[in-house]
């Protein structure tokens, strides 16, 4: 059995390195849920007005705007690959923010004299 540690030390690489991930995420994500529409055009006589295949797929980005209410936009073709990695970047920022979020509290525990951690251990 290896001795019970105390505080673990923090590893300041660790921190530097999510850091840099959190600036680097950032730069590009983008917030919201991808979909794919199909649509019809406005040519009159189009196959899609008919049995044909309707137009698509199209991406579509819905997010929640300022008062909640769900809004969104269609992207061009072009970037739809960007599009949908800064999507992915976005929730690859979440998760690098969670885990800085945990460093920092157990750098902000460390401080506190050892019988008065009471945030330490909490499940809040
Ligand atoms: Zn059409």
């Amino acid at each position: 059995m290896p001795e019970r540690m105390k505080q673990p030390p923090q590893d300041p690489e660790l921190r530097e390195q999510l850091l840099r991930e959190i600036q680097r995420l950032a730069r590009c994500a983008l917030f919201g849920t991808i979909s794919e529409t199909y649509r019809t055009c406005g040519t009159p006589g189009c196959r899609c007005h008919r049995k044909g295949p309707r137009h698509g797929p199209h991406l579509y980005i819905s997010y929640q705007g300022q008062k909640g209410k769900t809004t969104g936009y269609y992207v061009p073709k072009v970037i739809q690959a960007e599009v949908r990695a800064s999507i992915e970047a976005w929730s690859q920022l979440q998760d690098r923010l969670r885990r800085l979020a945990q460093l920092n509290r157990e750098r902000l525990t460390a401080t506190v004299p050892r019988k008065k951690r009471t945030f330490a251990t909490g499940s809040s």
